[in-house]
């Protein structure tokens, strides 16, 4: 059998699958199928554009957590369904073939990109590494480059940051790099104030998913760090040195980050089979219905959302790590181990990292803010990032942090080119704008 991602969903499935039939002593050949060698922690994305965490320390390696399983490094182009066989290109570029005879289908999600002419070309998302990476650098590398230049327009656009997106990992973006640019004014010996951070969304609440109270508790800390967040708002353009706003202001700017929203891997629409909203239907088995032997879940499949009839489970870790377990189940049932479940899982909360001393949570429903909520947000990361070494290593990169000043490096391991949509995320680009 095939499992096409290496991400939260297809990670929990090849754990739990190799110990089920560990069980039963099954021999079955499980092979997983991923652009990369690791299992990316995204929540933590954040941490590493603010120059808190490693990037290293949010990848899980593939080799040695999941024994047992082949890890095919490639990227999957093409799937017959029919003929139960698949092609994928190797990091080399060669083509290759893959017959299976369980097909698992794990690619998650890819950011949004609306039709906005230059946003392809200007703007940066946040779903790599790379994407973290280039962030940390660029806005450390502008924020150097402002200190030598004789022209004050332009030094004010390399001194201002526009974030597109106040859900909650565009708002933990917005802190944590502003958190950044902090260090960097105090060491570099400019002031702080002149670094501007503007906030964009259409939605007209901060975080919605957090609810009033806490979305207004956020509210409150983006504006106390001097974040000028503007609801309702979007751009319009996106230019090499300003964008305009969909009110048609101009802001003048060296650095956009496009946090909006995610939508299904491209992968996905190529497939022939069913989608709903961008993303491919299953049932709640997470089989695809009239293909009983393939199977997707996490950000890449609509699933139904049995406590909330009539939706879909949002795209989040918490269901992807859960959808993983019951794939590996209801797959190991079609294999005659076991029996197979309908996935089921109500949301337990959510918690969201403000930067330095700060952070909103609702575990189970309880609304936490503040120190607590910190405690609680760094505690849940730590609980459920899914291997020792990188528990050890996220805990001591947090106590380096509560201990000493962030170090204001841009190391320049991610280029411009390395962090574009199209190649840090696989997103066929745009025409030219
Ligand atoms: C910055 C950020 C912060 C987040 N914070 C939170 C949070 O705090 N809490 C929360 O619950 N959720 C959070 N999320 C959402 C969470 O990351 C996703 O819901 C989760 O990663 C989905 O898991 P997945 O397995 O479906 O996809 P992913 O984890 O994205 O994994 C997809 C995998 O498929 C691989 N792949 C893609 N295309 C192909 C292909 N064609 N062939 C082979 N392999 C392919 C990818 O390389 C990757 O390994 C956050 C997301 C981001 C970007």
């Amino acid at each position: 059998m095939v499992i096409v991602g290496s991400g939260f969903t297809g990670f929990e499935c090849a754990r739990k699958l190799v110990r089920i039939l560990g069980k039963h002593d099954a021999a079955v050949d499980v092979t997983m199928i991923s652009p990369v060698d690791y299992m990316l922690y995204t929540p933590l994305l954040p941490d590493v554009a603010g120059g808190v965490v490693d990037a290293r320390f949010v990848t899980i390696p593939l080799a040695n957590t999941l024994r047992g399983v082949k890890i095919v490094r490639g990227r999957v182009d093409s799937v017959d369904i029919e003929g139960r066989a698949l092609t994928y290109t190797d990091p080399e570029g060669r083509r290759r073939d893959h017959s299976w005879d369980r097909l698992v289908l794990t690619p998650g999600s890819v950011t949004r990109l609306f039709d906005v002419p230059g946003l392809a070309t200007h703007a940066r998302g946040l779903k790599s590494t790379a994407e973290a990476l280039y962030l940390r650098d660029h806005v450390l590398e502008q924020l150097e480059l402002a200190g030598i230049d004789d022209d004050p327009q332009r030094t004010q656009a390399r001194r201002t940051v526009v974030i597109v997106g106040a859900s909650y990992s565009g708002t933990e973006l917005a802190v944590q790099l502003r958190a950044l640019a902090d260090a960097a004014a105090d060491q570099m010996g400019f002031d702080r104030a002149t670094v501007r951070f503007v906030l964009l969304d259409m939605a007209e609440q901060v975080m919605p998913e957090v609810g009033d109270r806490l979305g207004a508790a956020a509210m409150r800390v983006l504006q106390e760090r001097g974040i000028d967040v503007r609801l309702g708002m979007t751009l319009k353009e996106v230019h090499a040195d300003h964008v305009i706003l969909t009110d048609d202001s101009r802001i003048d700017t060296r650095t956009v980050a496009w946090v909006t929203g995610v939508t299904g891997a491209p992968l996905i629409a190529d497939l022939g089979l069913e989608m709903e909203r961008g993303r491919l239907k299953v049932q709640a088995d997470l089989s695809v219905a009239g293909h009983p032997h393939v199977f997707a879940a996490g950000d890449a499949a609509a699933v139904p959302d049995l406590t909330e009839p009539g939706k879909i489970t949002p795209p989040t870790a918490q269901h992807a790590t859960r959808q993983g377990k019951t794939l590996a189940r209801n797959v190991a049932a079609t294999l005659g181990y076991g029996t197979k479940k309908l996935y089921k899982h109500r949301n337990m909360g959510l918690v969201v990292d403000l930067g330095p001393g700060y952070a909103v949570a609702n575990p189970l429903n309880v609304a936490l803010s503040g120190f607590p909520a910190k405690v609680v947000t760094r505690a849940y990361h730590l609980y459920a990032i899914p291997r020792f070494v990188n528990r050890w290593a996220v805990s001591l990169a947090y106590l380096t942090d509560a201990v000493f000043d962030r170090s204001v490096v841009s190391i320049g391991l991610s280029s411009q080119e390395d962090a574009q949509f199209a190649a840090s995320e696989g997103i066929p680009m745009p025409k030219a704008d």
